[in-house]
């Protein structure tokens, strides 16, 4: 049976690591207005999988249907990041698993937010968890006994930012409906992100360029048919796509907010959400690696895109790859944030969200069958937003359980 070597040291090392037991799960029923929109908006069944083909209900905590007016995935909507943040606020007030928290100020002073999500008791002692990843971080205050201990009681930081690139539209709302399923659900596979994993979320990093964005978007939309469209002039105030060259230079805002979070939290992996690649790309690249790299971070690098490419793979769901399109070797990218600092950097390109529906036909070099896409995107298929929101969704939910049934070697690693 052919199966890469990445593949078998992934499996082997599963096996080796007992993952932290999840709590029972318990009946809870599903929102049948959510869910039926979702099946609705999806552009073709192939894109999804169990994990985001419904919605969890939960009396106490809002749904973006129940607080936006519309589920994520809506054809023709954009959401404005002003109230993805308001979104955020009312996840922190309804749920104990929720907190919320400013970690910057736009150049044109709006609000750059953070929301942490995990069980009840790992929220209620953030602090704690935060010394913990402090003390591992520091080998002259902490002896290689004690990092030991702390290996078994620490739990990893995943840090998923997007928004980015203000035109790339789809990861900061996927990330409204991501913290409200990791708050709500109460299956196995979410309680043990939940118990294993504290993940933080930054839904817009350039907050000023995803108002300039959704206002051209609503401008166009009203325009008649048939007259011109206008472009998005610009977006951050001073830097548009190079706003991801920023690492080294630290002169915005958005790259500051982050090296600050970093610096504080130490999180175990940062993970950037992008829109410019055909379906589901994850991070590796062809090489040549950068030098500075430390070795470990590449089999880091391969084991977590392995995981999202053999999980997607599994369950049908057609281009998810990785490999190509980057080589790892430019050092300014705004992840390598988390390089400099012993953590793990890594990204997706996303099938664009849109918000408009389309047709996908990319040539032949893409969808060609590969040892690194093993089931490849098709010549043709029908897209939309929500076939965007199932496919990043699905997978960075397979990364964050991965992370905690892998959370001591992450640590270990770290
Ligand atoms: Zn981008």
């Amino acid at each position: 049976m052919p199966q890469s070597k990445a593949l078998l040291t992934l499996a082997m090392l599963a096996a080796s690591l007992a993952p932290v037991a999840p709590a029972v799960a318990q009946e809870q029923r599903v929102d049948a207005e959510y869910t039926a929109k979702i099946k609705e908006y999806l552009q073709d069944s192939r894109i999804t999988t169990e994990l985001v083909d419904h919605l969890p209900a939960s009396s106490t905590v809002p749904t973006p249907l129940k607080f936006l007016g519309r589920v994520v995935g809506m054809p023709g909507e954009l959401t404005y990041a002003k109230d993805i943040q308001r979104y955020f606020e009312a996840l922190d007030k309804a749920s104990p698993r929720v907190t919320t928290w400013k970690i910057g100020t736009t150049e044109e002073g709006r609000d750059i937010v953070l929301l942490a999500v995990a069980d009840e008791a790992t929220i209620r002692n953030l602090e704690k968890y935060k010394g913990m990843l402090a003390s591992l971080t520091d080998p002259r205050k902490t002896t290689e006994e004690q990092a030991r201990a702390l290996i078994k009681t620490a739990k990893p930081i995943y840090y998923i930012t997007s928004g980015m690139h203000s035109p790339e539209t789809g990861g900061p709302e996927m990330l409204m409906e991501l913290a409200y399923r990791l708050a709500v659900e109460e299956t196995p596979f979410i309680q043990g992100i939940r118990s294993n994993v504290i993940t933080f979320i930054t839904p817009v990093l350039e907050v000023d360029g995803r108002e300039k964005v959704v206002d051209t978007y609503y401008f166009n939309k009203k325009r008649p048919t048939g007259e011109a469209r206008l472009p998005v002039m610009y977006w951050g105030k001073y830097v548009q796509h190079d706003n991801n060259r920023d690492g080294m230079g630290q002169f915005l805002q958005l790259t500051r907010a982050v090296t600050r979070t970093v610096l504080e939290w130490r999180p175990t992996i940062l993970h950037d959400l992008h829109e410019a690649q055909t379906y589901l790309y994850a991070s590796t690249g062809t090489g040549p690696y950068n030098e500075q790299l430390d070795p470990i971070t590449i089999n880091e690098w391969w084991m977590l895109a392995e995981n999202d490419v053999m999980e997607m793979t599994k369950r049908g769901v057609p281009g998810v790859w990785t490999y190509g399109f980057y080589d790892g070797w430019v050092p300014n990218y705004m992840f390598f944030i988390a390089h400099s600092h012993n953590s793990v950097g890594r990204f997706y390109e996303v099938q664009s969200y849109g918000p408009d529906n389309y047709v996908v036909r990319p040539g032949a070099t893409t969808t060609s069958r590969e040892w690194f896409r093993p089931n490849p995107p098709l010549p043709s298929i029908n897209w939309g937003p929500r076939n965007n929101t199932n496919i990043q969704e699905s997978a960075i939910l397979f990364a964050l359980s991965h992370v905690g049934k892998n959370r001591e070697l992450y640590l270990e690693n770290y």
